[in-house]
C-alpha cells in the first residue's frame, strides 16, 4: 500500500464505510473518522430497496448482507384502511441499522481499514484525499423522524407503508423476529420524550388503530431514537469538496433509497478514488470526475422523488393517489425505476 495516497473519509455510515472497505479491498489505505461508535441505534425505515449487485460487489457488501430479511410485498394504507399491496419487483432487504453499521465497522476494520470513532471533524475544508460522507445537512426543517423496534407485533405484509395527516409511517421486519417503526412527520407542539412521544404523534397524525396495534406490543425503548432538521434536496449539491450519501443529496424516505444511495455513490466515487491514490489523476479531477457521477446516477431519481414525495404527505393528494393506484393508473414499474 505504500505508493498509493491514503483517503480520510470524515463520516462512518453507510456511505463512508462501504467507501473505506471498498478502498482497502483494492490495495488503498483508509481512515474513517466517526463522530459516535458502534453498535447504535438510527432513525431509518431499516429496509434496503434498489441495491445492485455490481454496487455490492464492487464494495464487498454481499456477504454481509446475505442473511437478511428478504421483503417482497408491501401494504399500503390510508385513513388506518388497507388501501393495496404492492408487489416489489426486487425484494427490499430488512436488517436494523444497529446490526448493520456494526457489521460494516467489523469488516472496514477487518479489511485494514483505520477507524477512529468518538472523533468529531471539525475541519471541513476540501483537501486532497479527503472525502465527505458525514450525513443530512442540518438546517432548520418542519420534519421530525421517529422510530424504535417492538417485539409480537404482527404485520399484514412483509412491508407496511402507512399515510396520515402529513405524516408516513413504515413498519418493517427486521432480525430477531423484531418489527421496526420509523416514521416521518410535521413537527407538532407535543412535550413528551422517549417512545411515548412516537406514540402521540401516531395518534396527532390519524393512525389510532396502528397506534393500538403498536401500544399492545412489546416496545423496546432501548431502540428509540429521534431526528429533527430533515431537509431534503433536489439535486446533486456542486461544491468544491467530494460529499456522498446523504451529504451529496438526501431524498425524502420512502421514496426512494437513502441507504442504497449512499452505497452507490461509495462506489460510483470509487474508480475515481483509486485513480488519484494511484496517482493516476489530480485531486480537481477527481472531484469532477465524481461529481459528474453522481449527478449522472441520481438526476432523474432526485427529481422523481421530489414530485412524488407531496403524494405521501397531504391528505388529498394521497387520496387520488390511492384512488389512481386502485384503478392500476399509476404506473408502478416506471415509478420504481425512476426512483432506483
Ligand atoms: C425517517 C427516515 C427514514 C428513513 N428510512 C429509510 C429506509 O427505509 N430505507 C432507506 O434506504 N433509507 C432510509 N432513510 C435514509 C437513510 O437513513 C440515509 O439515506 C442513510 O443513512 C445515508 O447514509 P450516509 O452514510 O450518507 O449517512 P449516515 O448513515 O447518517 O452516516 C453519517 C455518519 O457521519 C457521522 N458524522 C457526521 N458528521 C461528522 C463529523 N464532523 N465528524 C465525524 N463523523 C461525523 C455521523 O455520526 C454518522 O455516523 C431514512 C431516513 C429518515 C430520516
Amino acid at each position: 500500500m505504500s505508493t498509493t495516497s491514503p483517503i480520510e473519509i470524515v463520516g462512518g455510515g453507510l456511505a463512508g464505510l462501504s467507501l473505506g472497505l471498498g478502498l482497502q479491498r483494492q490495495g488503498v489505505a483508509a481512515t474513517v473518522f466517526e463522530a459516535g461508535d458502534y453498535p447504535r441505534h438510527r432513525v431509518c425505515g431499516e429496509f434496503i430497496t434498489g441495491l445492485d449487485e455490481r454496487t455490492m460487489e464492487r464494495l464487498g457488501l454481499r456477504d454481509l448482507l446475505s442473511d437478511t430479511l428478504r421483503h417482497r410485498e408491501v401494504a399500503w394504507f390510508l385513513d388506518d384502511q388497507r388501501a393495496r399491496i404492492q408487489q416489489l419487483p426486487v425484494p427490499a432487504l430488512g436488517l436494523s441499522r444497529h446490526v448493520l453499521d456494526a457489521r460494516l465497522a467489523r469488516a472496514f476494520v477487518g479489511a485494514g481499514g483505520t477507524l477512529r470513532v468518538g472523533t468529531r471533524v471539525t475541519e471541513r475544508t476540501d483537501q486532497p484525499g479527503r472525502v465527505f460522507a458525514t450525513g443530512r445537512k442540518l438546517g432548520r426543517s418542519p420534519w421530525l423522524g421517529l422510530k424504535f423496534h417492538c417485539r409480537r407485533l404482527s404485520l399484514d405484509r412483509d412491508l407496511e407503508l402507512h399515510l396520515g395527516d402529513h405524516a408516513y409511517v413504515g413498519l418493517s421486519r427486521i432480525e430477531g423476529d423484531r418489527v421496526n417503526v420509523c416514521g416521518l412527520f410535521r413537527r407538532r407542539p407535543l412535550s413528551i420524550r422517549g417512545p411515548q412521544l412516537l406514540l402521540a404523534y401516531l395518534t396527532a397524525a390519524g393512525f389510532r388503530s396502528l397506534g393500538q396495534r403498536i401500544e399492545a406490543a412489546e416496545i423496546d425503548r432501548e431502540s428509540f431514537c429521534a431526528v429533527a432538521a430533515l431537509n431534503f434536496d433536489r439535486r446533486v449539491e456542486s461544491g468544491r469538496r467530494v460529499q456522498l450519501g446523504d451529504a451529496c443529496a438526501m431524498i425524502p424516505p420512502f421514496t426512494g433509497n437513502g441507504m442504497a444511495m449512499a452505497f452507490q455513490s461509495a462506489e460510483r466515487a470509487l474508480d475515481p478514488l483509486l485513480a488519484f491514490a494511484r496517482g493516476k489523476s489530480s485531486w480537481t479531477e477527481t472531484r469532477q470526475a465524481i461529481e459528474a457521477a453522481l449527478q449522472a446516477r441520481f438526476r432523474v431519481r432526485l427529481a422523481a422523488a421530489d414530485a412524488l414525495h407531496p403524494f405521501l404527505l397531504r391528505p388529498r393528494r394521497q387520496r387520488l393517489l390511492t384512488a389512481l393506484s386502485r384503478v392500476r393508473l399509476i404506473p408502478f414499474g416506471p415509478l420504481y425505476s425512476a426512483l432506483h
